[in-house]
């Protein structure tokens, strides 16, 4: 008894001088890379100043990279600081800098030979390199076909990593790497013919095309690629295990998907070729019309741009497009709709744009007032489609359906049934395609997304514009109008 109690006496005491070993210890260690940054209470980030990643818009700081990582900010409390980097072998430099970064955010492939310079997070999007050449030039379509070629790609870049392995296999192969641009500079000069090819990630492709009408995709170079956020190497992971938990969480919520589609999806909506027609359209049609789209806007109270996006879906923005049903212009108004809006000639553009604002305004004011923005505008393009009888049918099944009738994502889910006889027998107007409106309002809040996208006024960037359009985050002078011109 006696010596069993003296056995645990000892047994006490050496647990807690290891106890106090361990504590004074634990005193005297380093504080980990999150420790310090939560002490400190702010998050240092290097991006690039691109419109993929960072950059100002008239709302202040926007980009996906930005967006994403002030959520993460945000989870932890931080405030977040954003530091822009010239160019890609600074940015990786910074995050050895005592006090610098402690996390890199900029559209990076995690590429093989960047793991000796930086610990990459979990992926939050596969992208694809891309070759990418002119339009009406001679299409390459395998590695060998770059020989001879002007090729110019970013300094330090994932893309000057791969043609540099791949001049180990074909020494003929002659490329460039410039520090003085960035992507939406290298997508213009291939535009513009001043260089035959560069390579680029799907996701910036995918953001500009719409910008560009002569870039095409030659093929996808090598492998799908992982974009990744990068800390400082070391044993320290601290900041990255949370970074991953964050990421993997993002990925489960949907809210990277719904991130992805916003900032890469306008290309998945319109299609690669629905994308460069836009792009073209946009060069080419609209500034025709785009002093009467704003002076109609203006003067009816609706948006400029949605009202051009409504007139790319009716017409394409041609003045003389017909339909066999009836419709004409612009603007694609009926004889009715064009009388009673006093238009006399439908096929004149300046007569259709504002016959068409003056219809969409007064069916908007129509609408009950327990329909709110933004949904009263989607609920007005629908009604302007199909009628308001017709609306007004969809939205009293929708309320039978338990369904919310003011919200356009349940009411859309409904419209369709007005063209099966057992749902529109019992309503009002009877048959209508109702497929129809979801469609056209679906593709004029397309439009109308790239038109906002494009025509946003940007504070910082380089000077690069396209026939004065304004490419997001690459423009360096502020601007004083907040909506310049196309
Ligand atoms: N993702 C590229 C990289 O990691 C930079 C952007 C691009 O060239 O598309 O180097």
């Amino acid at each position: 008894m006696f010596a069993q109690l003296a056995f645990r006496c000892r047994c006490t005491l050496w647990l807690s001088a290891i106890g106090i070993l361990l504590l004074l210890g634990g005193c005297a260690e380093e504080p980990s890379t999150l420790e310090r940054v939560q002490a400190e209470g702010v998050l240092r980030v290097i991006t690039r100043n691109s419109p993929a990643t960072y950059f100002q818009d008239r709302n202040g700081e926007t980009g996906f990279e930005y967006e994403l990582v002030k959520r993460f900010a945000d989870d932890w409390g931080l405030e977040l600081q954003i530091e822009t980097a010239d160019n890609l072998d600074e940015l990786f430099a910074s995050l050895n800098r005592p006090n610098g970064p402690v996390l890199a955010a900029a559209g990076l492939v995690a590429s093989d030979g960047r793991k000796q310079v930086a610990r990459f997070s979990a992926p939050y999007l596969q992208v694809e390199p891309q070759v990418i050449y002119r339009d009406g030039q001679r299409r390459p379509t395998r590695p060998e076909d770059l020989i001879g070629k002007r090729i110019l790609v970013l300094k330090g870049s994932s893309h000057a990593e791969q043609l540099k392995a791949l001049k180990m296999q074909l020494p003929d192969l002659a490329y460039e790497e410039s520090s003085a641009v960035e992507v939406v500079d290298l997508l213009r000069m291939v535009d513009e013919g001043q260089i035959d090819l560069t390579l680029v990630d799907s996701n910036e492709l995918a953001m500009n095309q719409v910008y560009f009408p002569n870039v095409r995709v030659a093929f996808d170079f090598g492998d799908s690629q992982n974009l990744a956020w990068a800390v400082a190497p070391g044993e320290d992971t601290s900041l990255l295990d949370e970074i991953n938990t964050f990421i993997n969480r993002a990925h489960e919520n949907g809210s990277l998907q719904r991130l992805k589609k916003r900032y890469y999806g306008h290309v998945d909506m319109l299609g690669y070729v629905g994308a460069y027609t836009f792009a073209k359209h946009l060069q080419q049609r609209l500034p025709r019309y785009e002093k009467d789209f704003r002076l109609a806007g203006q003067k009816q109270g609706i948006d400029w741009r949605l009202l051009a996006a409504m007139g790319y879906q009716e017409s394409l923005w041609q003045p003389t497009a017909t339909s066999k049903t009836g419709v004409r212009g612009l603007m694609m108004l009926t004889l009715r709709t064009a009388q009673a809006m006093g238009v006399s000639d439908r096929l004149d553009p300046k007569q259709s744009i504002a016959g068409g604002a003056k219809y969409i305004a007064q069916v908007k004011s129509q609408l009950p007032d327990s329909i709110q923005e933004p949904d009263r505008t989607w609920f007005a393009l629908a009604a302007y489609n199909v009628g308001g009888g017709h609306l007004e049918d969809a939205r009293k099944l929708t309320k039978a359906e338990g369904l919310d009738p003011n919200k356009w994502l349940d009411v859309q889910k409904i419209l369709p049934r007005l063209s099966q006889k057992q749902w529109y027998s019992k309503t009002r107007y009877g048959y209508a395609r109702g497929g129809e409106p979801v469609h056209f309002v679906r593709n004029i809040r397309r439009y109308y997304d790239i038109l906002t996208w494009v025509t946003q006024p940007q504070l910082e960037g380089s000077q690069v514009t396209v026939n004065n359009l304004h490419v997001p985050g690459v423009n360096k002078v502020p601007q004083q109008d907040d909506m310049p011109p196309l």
